[in-house]
């Protein structure tokens, strides 16, 4: 069910977590399942005083947007960067550049294959269940994008004796995420959106030798049009022939930092012939940080295409101004019709549990902004 509105108001995914959260997080309290309950109910209900029309879980039980799947599958361990650093071929490089990326690398966990990959346990089912009994609004469910999983996971010297290479790791990827996707799908998801944030690091980033932190960890790449190729193929054979919710993807240019200096810039241009090859409904992108560039690169965009708009920099502290949003919009109006326009975040408020990018009264307010610019464009 798509709300019977224009300019519905969504969420990338993430909710900055309660303080008595993070600290059962920590501590890994026994009570932390119903903690996590807790939190979610906050989340939503923010989420709806916001006037948010598709509203997701906060992922409140995530400790980050993708390394959570190492408690819900069969084969995963998960290591700190700094862990990591010990198989990565240009160790002083790595760290110069964690430390340039304001990247901390003892907090942050990247999910590594060490066996064979399957589902131990719904990815978000669960979660999504939840979320369903709790709000009468529509839903988002997020799961990380099949490329990202594929390729961030796989680590020489610690994957390769179970597969040989990222793409036979894809293989039993795209299998866990067509299970989870028919199974959201039957449980009536409005919308499921697999976040591939590496993808505009590989546009933007190119050939050159320095990648941020979430490539890291992969392999080396053939070449930038190459991994593209694999990303649209790794999403096509995820979604083939699943209807029902609308099925997007999010592409951003990282959200560990509030220092917009140190996370990637360019515009989506180059970007837009991969996302036409993608059979999805919907692009979640930034449009709030000038970093993204101008919309008329969605010109290019096909044209049944649904565009999420970022419209709201979630790592600001101020709440933008509706009527300037409005506007924007109303320019964006130039290349995608009004009934295709979604209005979201650039992405979420709480990518890493340990460094929300925002607090909840910062999210909530600036939420409350997107809403209010809806209504303004719902008037006229
Ligand atoms: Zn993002």
């Amino acid at each position: 069910m798509r709300p019977n509105v224009l300019y519905p108001v969504t969420v990338v995914g993430s909710w900055p977590r309660p303080v008595w959260l993070l600290d059962a997080m920590k501590r890994r309290s026994a009570s932390l399942p119903e903690l996590q309950d807790q939190a979610t109910l906050l989340a939503i209900k923010y989420q709806e005083d916001a006037g948010v029309d598709i509203v997701s879980d906060g992922e409140q039980r995530r400790d980050n947007f993708y390394s959570f799947i190492a408690d819900r599958l069969e084969g995963i361990r998960l290591m700190t960067l700094a862990e990591l650093l010990d198989y990565v071929e240009d160790k002083a490089a790595f760290e110069n550049l964690l430390n340039a990326l304001d990247v901390p690398a003892f907090a942050i966990k990247n999910p590594v294959v060490v066996g064979k990959v399957r589902r131990r346990k719904p990815l978000v089912l669960d979660d999504f269940h939840f979320l369903r009994q709790h709000t009468a609004r529509a839903t988002k469910a997020t799961l990380p994008g099949p490329y990202l999983l594929a390729r961030s996971t796989w680590v020489k010297g610690l994957s390769e004796s179970i597969y040989p290479d990222a793409d036979a790791l894809g293989d039993d990827i795209v299998a866990v995420l067509r299970e989870e996707l028919r199974e959201l799908a039957d449980a009536g998801a409005d919308m499921v959106q697999f976040d591939e944030p590496v993808l505009s690091e590989l546009l933007l980033a190119g050939r050159s030798a320095t990648r941020t932190f979430m490539c890291a960890a992969l392999a080396a790449s053939s070449s930038p049009e190459g991994e593209l190729e694999r990303a649209v193929s790794l999403l096509n054979r995820v979604v083939d022939g699943i209807h029902g919710p609308i099925l997007g993807v999010h592409v951003c240019r990282g959200n560990w930092s509030r220092k917009e200096d140190v996370l990637l810039a360019g515009p989506y241009d180059g970007l837009v012939p991969y996302l036409n090859r993608m059979k999805l409904d919907q692009f979640v992108l930034e449009y709030a940080t000038s970093r993204a560039g101008a919309p008329a690169a969605l010109a290019a965009l096909n044209p049944k295409a649904q565009v999420g708009y970022g419209a709201v920099n979630p790592r600001t502290a101020d709440a933008e101004d509706p009527e300037a949003i409005a506007r924007r919009v109303r320019d964006l109006t130039e290349f995608v019709s009004p009934e295709r326009i979604f209005l979201n975040p650039d992405c979420g408020f709480g990518t890493f549990a340990d460094r929300p990018v925002a607090d909840a009264p910062a999210a909530f307010a600036k939420l409350g902004a997107l809403a209010a610019a809806a209504r303004i464009l719902r008037r006229n």
